[in-house]
């Protein structure tokens, strides 16, 4: 009897490490796959867009839920039923309903602006505006998260309080993409996302590959499963790179870049330590931080003009 029990647990565990190997370097390029999939099937069908990026997202995330179950990186990182019903859903919910109404109003706006405003990039080659898209995306979201990071006077202590929220978790998982203080997820938003669109005009199709690509990394640089990207961590920002910038350690949080590692390796911001996880995560109340399941005193954070350390970075490059 309990050598059948032992030849099961042990073809279960053998049955988990064939699966979180073929993960480690196989669902990186799946999830790539499956998101062609989808945008071919929104370029062929494309008043069906709103479905497809509704499947494309939940079955994205149930995978990375279902492999972040099984074959967890570190399990001192993963989710618990406390942190996930306490504090992430909290903010999920917070995030949603900010971002729903802000989108109901842009879209007001955006209805009136349109019929007025057409961009230097409307017309252009598809992938050219893809390239620009995600350059300028990318220039803008590494502009302002570094200047959240380095808190200097009142505005950018306020900006870095609101960014906090996202660093405060000791854990790193799936989920924790969506744990962001609402105005900071309300600033990115306008500042990072909207106001290019605004401003170039790019077409509706190139809009949807380019977010579909940022969309795709910021939810996989939270995973926590063992996946690799061998050289593409020199070209895209994923969970190897991103680990680091939820560092305890401040001269660790660095990669600030959302999508590519350009404008990391280019203001030598970029770290990568292949296989070499950090040794702890986020931020300690004894530094005057909010403690992990606090949802007002998270809210309430940015509303304090008390100065806080900031993770700053000494901008030293290590490759
Ligand atoms: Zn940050
Ligand atoms: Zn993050």
């Amino acid at each position: 009897m309990n050598s059948s029990i032992e030849t099961s647990a042990h073809v279960d565990s053998d049955v988990t490490s064939v699966f979180a190997r073929i993960v480690k370097w196989g669902l990186y390029p799946l999830l790539w796959l499956w998101l062609a999939i989808c945008i071919g099937y929104a370029f062929t069908y494309p008043d069906q867009l709103a479905q497809v990026q509704m499947v494309k997202g939940s079955v994205m995330v149930a995978l990375l839920l279902f492999c972040e179950w099984v074959v967890p990186y570190q399990r001192r990182w993963g989710m618990t039923w406390r942190y996930l019903l306490k504090r992430d859903l909290v903010f999920v919910a917070i995030n949603g309903a900010t971002l729903g109404l802000l989108s109901t109003l842009l879209a007001t706006g955006a209805v009136i602006v349109s019929a007025y405003t057409v961009g230097p990039m409307s017309g252009q080659p598809l992938i050219l505006q893809v390239v620009v898209g995600l350059l300028v995306f990318e220039a803008l979201q590494y502009g302002f998260h570094r200047g959240m990071h380095e808190s200097r006077g009142p505005l950018t202590n306020f900006l870095w309080r609101s960014h906090a929220i996202h660093h405060l978790p000791q854990q790193l998982y799936v989920v924790m993409h969506a744990v962001f203080h609402p105005f900071n997820a309300v600033i990115v938003r306008l500042f990072v996302q909207l106001l290019p669109l605004w401003v170039l005009g790019f077409d509706p199709m190139a809009v949807l590959i380019y977010s579909s690509v940022i969309a795709f990394h910021g939810t996989i640089s939270h995973f926590n499963v063992d996946i690799r990207m061998g050289w593409l961590n020199y070209l895209f920002i994923g969970p190897e790179l991103h680990r680091y910038h939820h560092s305890a350690q401040s001269h660790e949080a660095m990669n600030f870049g959302s999508t590519l590692t350009l404008f990391d390796l280019v203001f030598k911001t970029f770290l990568y330590r292949p296989g070499v996880p950090p040794e702890a995560l986020g931020l300690k109340p004894e530094d005057g931080y909010p403690a992990q399941v606090a949802p007002i005193d998270s809210l309430l954070f940015p509303m304090s003009l008390q100065p806080v350390s900031a993770l700053k970075t000494d901008s030293r490059a290590t490759v």
